[in-house]
């Protein structure tokens, strides 16, 4: 009996891991097209979400939500 619930246990623990292992791929990649403007995004950021100027469009907005009365 003990051994069989250990084995369920990593049985349990493989299966757990399998799921978090997909859980953490990324559930949206850039797949080169700027998810603001959908203009196609340069190659160079072919893994991006954003073209560069919505980029740091992104990241100016970011910087006003997060304390930007500090600047
Ligand atoms: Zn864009």
């Amino acid at each position: 009996m003990q051994a069989e619930d250990r084995a369920s246990e990593i049985e349990q623990r493989e299966r757990d891991e399998a799921i978090a292992r997909c859980r953490k791929q990324p559930v949206e990649s850039g797949n080169g097209i700027c998810r603001d403007c959908f203009e196609s995004v340069e190659v160079l950021r072919g893994n991006a979400f954003r073209c560069v100027s919505c980029q740091q469009d992104f990241e100016h907005r970011q910087r006003i939500k997060h304390g930007g009365r500090h600047v």
